[in-house]
């Protein structure tokens, strides 16, 4: 929502639902670029740090745009004739932990909501936001609405949890990378996962998570569409995140290739092939509190081995230092090798659990293309393999081909 004209046709969509006879609860998101506004703000009175005190005004400040952006929807509806009702997280109240500018949801109270929506009130809710035990306003983190919305979902057991959004669905991958991607017309929730988590993020991960948890469907479409299509028809538009796997009808074993760019490699060599290195070589890293992805250790050579791993780009500088500096002194290794410039691409698929060659079908059109896989990690239903960045495009439309994705003419 950007402006008034944007804020009226949300209304006017809210309003085509709501007399089509469902009970509709709204979670707006601020309008856009404000959330970014409030911060900027509040960095040029001072710089971003990580004090509890800076972090709880820095909530209190950014939960403003959602107060906003729900007021003025609220007055939108009524407007357009309805009757509506908006309230901020606290009012609700979602009551969340402590921890500032990524709190977690830990209960919703329905009351309020229930008996407005059975008066016949759109209910107009705050996302993004919540209220801690001893009464602050804490926020869920940058994408956070989407959280609000399906853990209010699943306290109202909604039929379904709509999450409008500037994209028209899920996509087999990024359409930027590769213009022959096709929008999947369901996922199941745990592809889903594995897609947000690697990188596709149409949706704050959390979300996903309520969604598989609770049980709640959940559709992703798009709020660029005229506002008075046809409800029904904008029903089953979008992506479907499903739980019914055997239902789905597109029995794809792979059903999307997610990249993520935003990993750093590591390699800590020569350090002794004894029990415990790993240990105390990821014990280090994750005491830093640096979240460390795909690991790989290599056989060994005269009683030494090399050991590599992965993490976010924005740790790299700091797990690099930490290694040089303490752990490999400590360890007697040789060498800390650093390379910034790597990818991740993964197939996810549920339909890998039931079928054998998936990964060698991968690396077979990996190896085709000429792309060197530095590192793989598999779970039941994704593979990943860690390349050269200068690689990525290529491998994510190699893989994309190679596992029927690409979308044909007819289905275009
Ligand atoms: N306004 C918040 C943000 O920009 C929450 C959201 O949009 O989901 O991150
Ligand atoms: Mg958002």
């Amino acid at each position: 929502m950007g402006s008034a004209e944007r804020i009226r046709s949300v209304a006017k969509r809210v309003a085509k639902w709501a007399r089509a006879g469902h009970q509709v609860v709204v979670v707006p998101s601020a309008m856009s670029g404000e959330t970014n506004r409030l911060l900027g703000l509040a960095g040029e009175l001072a710089p971003a740090h990580i004090d509890k005190s800076y972090l709880r005004e820095q909530d209190m400040l950014a939960a403003t745009g959602e107060q906003a952006s729900s007021a003025l929807l609220a007055i939108a509806l009524q407007a357009e004739g309805m009757q509506a009702i908006s309230y901020t997280g606290w009012q609700v109240p979602v009551r969340t932990d402590s921890g500032y500018t990524k709190a977690r949801i830990e209960s919703i109270d329905t009351e309020r909501i229930q008996a407005d929506l059975n008066a016949g009130r759109v209910v107009v809710i705050t996302g993004f936001q919540g209220i801690d035990g001893q009464g602050h306003i804490t926020t869920l983190g940058r994408g956070g609405s989407d959280t609000s919305a399906l853990a209010i979902a699943a306290v109202l057991k909604a039929d379904e949890c709509l999450i409008f959004t500037d994209v028209d669905g899920v996509y087999t991958t990024d359409p930027r990378v590769v213009p022959a991607a096709r929008r999947l017309h369901s996922v199941s929730f745990e592809e889903m996962l594995e897609m947000a988590s690697l990188g596709s993020k149409v949706l704050q991960i959390r979300s996903v998570e309520f969604a598989g948890k609770y049980k709640v469907p959940m559709r992703v479409l798009s709020s660029m569409t005229p506002w008075d299509i046809d409800w029904a028809v904008e029903a089953s538009s979008g992506t479907l995140i499903t739980f019914e796997e055997d239902e789905k009808m597109e029995k794809a074993v792979v059903s999307g290739i997610a990249f993520n760019r935003g990993e750093a490699k590591i390699s800590v060599l020569g350090v002794p092939d004894t029990p415990g290195v790993a240990a105390t070589i990821l014990g280090a890293v994750a005491d830093a509190n640096i979240e460390v992805d795909v690991i790989i250790q290599n056989i060994s050579k005269e009683g030494k081995t090399d050991f590599s791993f992965t993490v976010g780009q924005a740790d790299y500088a700091q797990a690099l230092e930490l290694l040089r500096e303490k752990v490999a002194p400590s360890l007697g290794a040789s060498e800390v090798l650093g390379d910034p410039s790597i990818a991740k691409v993964s197939i996810v698929g549920i339909g890998m659990r039931s079928h054998v060659g998936v990964a060698s079908t991968m690396f077979r059109a990996l190896s085709q293309e000429g792309v060197n896989i530095q590192m793989i990690s598999t779970s039941e239903i994704k593979t990943s393999v860690v390349i050269n960045e200068k690689y990525l495009e290529l491998a994510v439309r190699a893989l994309h081909t190679a596992f029927g994705l690409d979308k044909t003419e007819q289905a275009a």
